[in-house]
C-alpha cells in the first residue's frame, strides 16, 4: 500500500525513458577487461569503447602486485586513513603519484567522483568564485554545487568567454579556474597554455580534472601539462586509477602542499568513506612506475591513435580534431549513430553512439577509443568494418 503509489510513478518515468530511447543496458562481459572481449552469449568483440587506454586492465605485472599486496597487506581496511586507515602502500602511491605529475602532494580517494565531489567547498567560500567550464565531468558540477563560491560558467574552451567571466569575477577574494583536461564527447584538448596565461593575467588558481588525459595525453602520458609544458605549474590535478592506470577503482587530488593539507582536514569524501583496499594502492604504484621506467605504452597509444584517425579521415569519415585517444566519428543524426553502433557490433566492434542529451542536439556521433592494448590488426578489422557498414548506410560514398 505505501509503496503502490511511488512505485506508479517511478514505473511511467521509466517508460518515459525507454519511449525516448535512452533507457540504458548493461552488456554482460565474461572475459577480463581488454582489446578482444567475449559477451555472455558467446561472441567474440572487439572493444573500442573501454577507457583501458594504456590496456593495463589486464596487466599480468599488476596482477602480480595485487596479488602479492593482498598475502602482505590483507583484503580490506575497515577504517578511514585518518583513524587506522593508512598503509605504507598508500603513501607510498601517493608519493608515487605527486612525482608522476611533478606536483607537491597527493592525497586519495575511493574515486575521482569522491575527489571532484570533496574538492571545492573544503577550499572556497562565498567571498571566492569558481569559474567552470560547461562540458565539465558530472562530478566537478556536483563538487561545485556543494561549495558556496559565486559560480561562473564559461562555453567549452571559449577563451574569451572564459576572460570575460575572469573580468567579472574580479569582484571575489580568490578564483578557481575548473577544466577537464580532455572532454570526454569530442576528445578535445583543453587550451591549457592560454587558460594558464589568463590565470595569471587575472589572478587566478587553475583546476586541471586529467581522468581522460593522464596516461593518454603528453609524450609520456603526464597529460594536458605535460602537452603544454607546464608540468608542475597548475595548482590542483585530479584524476582517476579507474581509467589509464588499471581501470580498477580510486581517484586523486594532487598540487600543491597546502591544498591537500586543508583537504586532508575538510574534505568529506576522505574523512568520511573507507580507504581504497591495499591491492588497488599496489596495482597503482606498479602502474604508474612501469610508465615511469619505459615509455612504450604511450608510444604504442600514440601511434596507434594517429594510425586510425588518418585512415578514418581517408576513408572519408568526419572525425573530430582529436590530441586525446577519444575519436568522434560524427554523423550528426541520432537514429543513424544508433543503427550503425548496432551494425559494428554484428561486425564484431563494440562502439557506443551518443545523441542528445548526452552531446547537443544535431551533433550525434560514434565514440571509439583506441588503446594501446589493440594491436595493428584489431584496428585494421575496426577500420573496415566502418567501411564497410558506412558506405551500406551511406556515411561514405
Ligand atoms: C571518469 C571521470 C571521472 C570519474 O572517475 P571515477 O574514478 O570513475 O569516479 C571524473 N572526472 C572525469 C573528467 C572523468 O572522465
Amino acid at each position: 500500500m505505501r509503496y503502490q503509489d511511488f512505485q506508479k510513478h517511478l514505473q511511467s518515468e521509466l517508460e518515459e525513458i525507454k519511449n525516448a530511447g535512452l533507457f540504458k543496458e548493461e552488456r554482460i562481459i565474461t572475459t577480463p577487461q581488454r582489446a578482444a572481449i567475449k559477451v555472455k552469449t558467446g561472441e567474440e568483440v572487439l572493444n573500442f569503447c573501454s577507457n583501458n587506454y594504456l590496456g593495463l586492465s589486464d596487466n599480468p605485472k599488476l596482477i602480480e602486485a595485487a596479488k602479492n599486496a593482498l598475502d602482505t597487506h590483507g583484503f580490506g581496511m575497515s577504517s578511514v586513513r585518518f583513524i587506522c586507515g593508512t598503509q605504507d602502500l598508500h603513501k607510498k602511491l601517493e608519493q608515487t603519484i605527486s612525482k608522476f605529475f611533478g606536483t607537491e602532494d597527493t592525497i586519495l580517494y575511493a574515486s575521482c567522483f569522491d575527489a571532484n565531489g570533496g574538492l571545492f567547498d573544503p577550499l572556497l567560500t562565498d567571498e571566492d568564485a569558481i569559474i567552470s567550464d560547461t562540458l565539465n565531468h558530472a562530478s566537478i558540477i556536483d563538487g561545485v554545487r556543494l561549495c558556496k563560491a559565486v559560480r561562473y560558467r564559461y562555453a567549452n574552451a571559449d577563451m574569451n568567454d572564459l576572460e570575460a567571466k575572469l573580468k567579472e569575477a574580479q569582484k571575489q577574494r580568490f578564483r578557481l579556474i575548473v577544466t577537464d583536461g580532455v572532454f570526454s564527447m569530442d576528445g578535445n584538448v583543453a587550451p591549457l597554455d592560454k587558460i594558464y596565461a589568463l590565470a595569471e593575467k587575472y589572478n587566478a588558481m587553475v583546476m586541471l580534472d586529467e581522468s581522460h588525459s593522464a596516461g593518454v595525453v603528453g609524450k609520456s602520458g603526464r597529460g594536458t601539462t605535460e602537452l603544454f609544458n607546464l608540468l608542475g605549474k597548475v595548482e590542483i590535478i585530479t584524476g582517476t586509477l579507474g581509467k589509464s592506470f588499471g581501470g580498477a577503482i580510486g581517484g586523486f587530488t594532487t598540487g600543491k602542499k597546502e591544498i591537500i593539507d586543508m583537504l586532508r582536514q575538510r574534505s568529506r569524501p576522505y574523512l568520511f568513506s573507507n580507504s581504497i583496499p591495499p591491492l588497488i594502492a599496489a596495482a597503482g604504484i606498479k602502474a604508474f612506475t612501469m610508465l615511469s621506467d619505459d615509455n612504450n605504452l604511450q608510444d604504442k597509444l600514440h601511434e596507434n591513435t594517429s594510425y586510425f584517425v588518418s585512415k578514418m579521415q581517408k576513408a572519408g569519415f568526419d572525425i573530430k580534431p582529436t590530441e586525446s585517444s577519444i575519436c568522434a566519428v560524427m554523423l550528426y543524426d541520432a537514429k543513424l549513430s544508433q543503427v550503425m553502433a548496432d551494425k559494428l557490433l554484428d561486425e564484431g566492434i563494440y562502439v557506443i553512439g551518443f545523441s542528445f542529451p548526452v552531446v547537443p542536439k544535431g551533433e550525434a556521433r560514434i565514440r571509439v577509443q583506441i588503446s594501446a592494448a589493440h594491436e595493428r590488426e584489431h584496428l585494421d578489422k575496426c577500420i573496415q568494418a566502418f567501411i564497410k557498414v558506412g558506405k551500406e548506410l551511406k556515411v561514405i560514398g
